[in-house]
C-alpha cells in the first residue's frame, strides 16, 4: 500500500516531470482506478493498495487491450497509460525484492500486437533475467533458432556460450501465469536477428516470419 504524495514524491525526486505533469500524474492513478472498476473488476477500489508489480503489470495490459479504453487514451495523448507507467516504476522501487528494481524502462518490458487475432506479448525483462537467461541456454544452446549463427564456431574460444535470450509469450498463458517457461517462452537468438526481431517499434517478429524473411530476403 502506498499512496499519492509518496507517488507524487517520487516523480518529483527523478527530476524528469514538469510539476504540472507530476499533478496530473498523481490524480490520474485515481482516474485509472475508476476504468479498471469500469471495465475489469467490479468495485476496485484503488491503484495504491497495490504495490505488486507483477499484478501491476497484469492490470495494466488487460486495461489497455480493451479497444473502447486504448481509444478514449488515444484522444488524451496517453496520460493515463503513461501515469500507470511511472506508477509501476515507483511500485518497483519500493518493492525492493521484485525483478523491476534495476529496469530502467518500462516501455521496455512489454511490446503486444496481434497476430491471426492472437495478443502476443514480449517481456525484454526476462530476456535480461540471467537466471532465466542460463536455463534457457541450459535447454535450447547457443546457436540462433533464426539462422543457425553460432558464436563459438565463427569466433573461437571467446564466443563460447554467447547467444542472446529473446522472450515469445502468447498473452493468455501470460496472464493465467507470471511465470516464464525457458522451454516454451525463451528463444536463443545471434545479435544480429535479435535486433531484426525487434526493428519495428510496435511489431515484433517471430521465429516463423524471422525465417522466411531469411529465406526470402526481399
Ligand atoms: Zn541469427
Ligand atoms: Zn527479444
Amino acid at each position: 500500500m502506498t499512496t499519492k504524495e509518496e507517488f507524487t514524491k517520487y516523480l518529483t525526486s527523478t527530476e524528469k516531470y514538469a510539476p504540472s505533469t507530476i499533478y496530473t500524474y498523481g490524480q490520474s492513478i485515481e482516474l485509472i482506478s475508476q476504468d479498471i472498476s469500469n471495465n475489469l473488476e467490479i468495485g476496485f477500489k484503488s491503484l495504491f493498495n497495490i504495490t505488486d508489480v507483477n499484478i501491476l503489470q497484469d492490470y495494466f495490459h488487460r486495461l489497455y487491450l480493451i479497444p473502447a479504453v486504448m481509444e478514449m487514451e488515444e484522444t488524451q495523448r496517453k496520460r493515463k497509460n503513461n501515469a500507470f507507467k511511472r506508477y509501476i516504476e515507483f511500485c518497483g522501487t519500493i518493492d525492493t525484492n521484485n525483478f523491476n528494481v534495476n529496469q530502467p524502462d518500462l516501455k521496455d518490458i512489454f511490446e503486444s500486437r496481434t497476430e491471426g487475432g492472437q495478443k502476443i506479448v514480449i517481456s525484454l525483462v526476462a530476456e535480461r533475467d540471467s537466471s532465466l537467461r542460463a536455463s534457457a541456454i541450459k535447454i535450447h544452446g547457443t546457436t540462433c533458432f533464426g539462422c543457425n549463427f553460432n558464436f563459438k564456431s565463427k569466433y573461437g574460444e571467446i564466443g563460447e556460450g554467447f547467444i542472446e535470450i529473446h522472450h515469445v509469450k502468447p498473452l493468455s498463458s501470460f496472464l493465467n501465469s507470471k511465470v516464464v517457461d525457458p522451454y516454451t517462452d525463451l528463444i536463443p537468438l545471434c545479435s544480429n536477428c535479435h535486433r531484426i526481431v525487434h526493428r519495428k517499434k510496435d511489431y515484433v517478429l517471430s521465429l516463423i516470419e524471422l525465417k522466411e524473411i531469411i529465406n526470402n530476403p526481399n
